[in-house]
């Protein structure tokens, strides 16, 4: 396993919208592994694809948020199929958005149709952080991020952080 960097804002890699997984392949499951990794290294509780460079509708997800009791979860080509009416904010953060929080509203339960790394069909309904987390992850698999959900004004503010930002990295 390996340490993949991440794609930070304002690269507009972050606005692609990643290709279906396909076959399950080796490449497949080494990439989804190396997710876990680094997800797990930053630390944080969901990845998607394209935060390491892939292209590719993978999403990783731990909330489980202890050490010692750890429970990856993997999901390709994940789709939400259902979604209820009662919403729920949450404070999120972004792996590629690094140290910056604010509320998003999202509906509080979802169910996702997804294939597991045997290439198996699944579905299942989450409430809860779990919840919050599969929709901020699709979202990126369509290049969408949750600053998408905030109003315009702390949005321009943020990007522009992180421009000014990348521009003194580079100099
Ligand atoms: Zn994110």
């Amino acid at each position: 396993m390996a340490i993949l960097p991440l794609v930070i804002l304002p690269d507009q890699r972050l606005r692609l919208v990643s290709e279906p997984v396909g076959t399950v392949t080796a490449e497949i499951r080494k990439i989804a592994d190396d997710m876990l990794e680094t997800m797990y290294d930053a630390p944080g509780v969901g990845l998607a694809g394209i935060q390491v460079g892939v292209q590719k509708r993978i999403v990783t997800i731990d909330t489980s948020k202890e050490e010692g009791a750890r429970r990856p979860q993997v999901f390709l080509d994940p789709v939400i199929t259902w979604e209820s009416e009662e919403t729920r904010g949450y404070e999120e953060g972004c792996l590629s958005i690094p140290d910056y929080y604010a509320e998003v509203t999202r509906p509080d339960r979802v169910r996702v149709r997804f294939r597991d790394l045997d290439g198996r069909e699944q579905e299942i309904e989450a409430d809860g952080l779990l919840a919050t987390c599969l929709q901020h992850e699709i979202d990126h698999l369509n290049g969408v991020l949750f600053i998408d959900h905030i109003s315009k004004l702390k949005r321009d503010r943020v990007m522009k952080k992180f421009a000014k930002a990348a521009k003194r990295d580079a100099a």
